[in-house]
């Protein structure tokens, strides 16, 4: 797939606010933020949309959710709640087409969502 700006943060060649990192996975605060709390949790491995992950990728894929795990303990937000969402393709808005997880807090949420 063809690097998109996540690549160029993950390789340090643009600026983010990181938040957290490990072998496998890096978070960085949304640069348009929709909540008190919005961080992006994306794996390093580069896959564009869920609907291109494999069955070797399940387990990165459980890394992504134990990091959103994680960062709402630090954070102080995993009692009171957070909303992690996965924009897939057009109808969902994806726009960056490397896998990402928003973790979402600070505000009530509506659902359904818009
Ligand atoms: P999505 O619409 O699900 O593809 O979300 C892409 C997200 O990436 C949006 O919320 C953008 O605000 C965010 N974004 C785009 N460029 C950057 C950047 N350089 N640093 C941080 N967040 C970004």
């Amino acid at each position: 797939m063809p690097d998109t700006i996540f690549t160029k943060i993950i390789n340090r060649e643009i600026p983010a606010d990181i938040q957290y990192e490990d072998d496998d996975v890096i978070a960085f605060n949304d640069i348009e933020p929709q909540a008190p709390v919005h961080i992006l949790i994306i794996p390093k491995k580069p896959i564009a949309t869920i609907n291109d992950a494999n069955d070797e990728d399940a387990e990165l894929l459980g890394k992504i959710l134990l990091a959103a795990k994680k960062i709402a303990k630090d954070k102080n937000i995993a009692e009171g709640g957070y909303r992690l969402v996965i924009n897939t393709n057009k109808d969902a808005q994806q726009t960056v087409f490397h896998i990402h997880c928003h973790l979402l807090a600070g505000r009530k949420f509506k659902w359904p969502p818009g």
